[in-house]
């Protein structure tokens, strides 16, 4: 199994993306870390990945919660000793136009989508680094490389999440670590339960496979990346988007 023994912190891994991705995980061989804000999703994920075979492990936390990061990492530290892959996947949407959006949606947002990517990453790098060897998968967006109406907050945090992709990849390319994002396009999830039925007619048509993405599809570009098959990506982005543009 190509994650046997990794420990892996999953953020967000209630539902959506993030659940299929920890699923994805435990079925790997991997000991996750499920992390997300939802008790009772934590603790449904935990069974499911232990259902599946795998080692896990649950913390209901606020990643915009820098302290709450630290002790889960502490406790991660405690158990396991080491921290081998971390998936920043957390995110929220709080949409609205320029003129419209609150002060409160804009920093939401950001305290979450980018934030937590910060204190999630700072919380695990010197342990990485003194591993000689680790990897770090970020949430980006379709969003985050052509912007979207109605969605200033959200394509400023997965712009500047391409932005510490890149720039970590640099920095920590040399400790042997890699870090690489991921920019979904539209993906079938309770993220777009917000969304009305047309718009997400019209979001299907400019797909030229003509459908919305499914968790698993990502899930399965995280294990990828998360493996040794990829030990020379560092610093990609990688678009999953069925070939979309906005
Ligand atoms: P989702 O809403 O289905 O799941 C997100 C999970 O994150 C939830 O379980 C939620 O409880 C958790 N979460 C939210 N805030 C948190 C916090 N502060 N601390 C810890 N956990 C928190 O979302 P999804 O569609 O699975 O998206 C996952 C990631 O992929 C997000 O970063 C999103 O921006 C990104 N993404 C999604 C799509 C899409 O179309 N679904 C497209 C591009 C990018």
């Amino acid at each position: 199994m190509r994650l046997e023994g990794k420990v892996a912190i999953v953020t967000g891994a209630g539902q959506g993306i993030g659940a299929a991705t920890a699923r994805k995980f435990a079925r790997d061989g991997a000991i996750v870390v499920v992390c997300d804000l939802n008790r009772d999703a934590v603790s449904e994920m935990v069974d499911a990945c232990r259902e599946a075979g795998g080692v896990a492990e649950g913390f209901s936390i606020d990643v915009s919660n820098r302290h709450a990061v630290d002790d889960m990492v502490a406790s991660v530290l405690d158990t396991y000793r080491r921290i081998d892959i971390l998936v920043n996947n957390a995110g929220i949407t709080r949409d609205a136009r320029l003129q419209k959006m609150t002060l409160q949606q804009f920093d939401d947002v950001i305290d979450v989508n980018l934030r937590g990517v910060f204190h999630t990453t700072q919380a695990v790098v010197d342990t990485m680094i003194e591993q000689g060897a680790g990897v770090i998968l970020n949430a980006s967006s379709v969003v985050g490389i052509y912007g979207n109406y109605g969605q200033t907050n959200y394509a400023a945090a997965k712009f500047g999440v391409i932005g510490f992709t890149k720039t970590w990849s640099r920095e920590l390319g040399p400790k042997g670590i890699r870090v690489n994002a991921i920019a979904p396009g539209f993906i079938d999830t309770p993220i777009l339960s917000t969304v009305p039925d047309e718009v997400i007619a019209r979001m299907r048509e400019q797909v030229p496979l003509r459908r919305l993405g499914k968790p698993e599809e990502i899930a399965n570009i995280y294990a990828f990346l998360a493996s040794d098959e990829a030990s020379y990506i560092n610093g990609a982005v990688i678009e999953a988007s069925g070939g979309m543009t906005l």
